[in-house]
């Protein structure tokens, strides 16, 4: 895995196409993640809109960290990707190193 620092911005996205529905992500990180009426799991923006384009990624606040990639690991879809902001490099999720 990726070394990270507390001064890498992350952002987190999930890919909808594989996304089970489970809602574990939600239970882990309820203010980053939320099922839609379509049953599959989105990321919230700052205003706590919905994030319903697919791909879209939305920044990780640093206390909400550990349940992010909490939520990552557990994910039965392995569809929660995280990722540095500056580089696009992935450090949690299924393609991270
Ligand atoms: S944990 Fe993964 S598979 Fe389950 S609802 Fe969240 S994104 Fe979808």
């Amino acid at each position: 895995m990726t070394a990270l620092t507390d001064e890498d911005d992350l952002e987190v996205w999930i890919d909808q196409e594989l996304c089970t529905g489970d809602g574990i992500c939600v239970q882990y990180a309820p203010e980053v993640f939320e099922l839609d009426v379509d049953g599959l799991a989105y990321v919230k923006d700052e205003e706590d809109e919905l994030c319903l384009t697919p791909g879209s990624a939305v920044p990780v606040p640093l206390p909400l960290l550990r349940d992010v990639v909490d939520s990552a690991k557990e994910c039965p879809g392995d569809c929660i990707h995280v990722r540095r902001r500056s580089d696009g490099v992935e450090v949690y999720g299924p393609d991270a190193d």
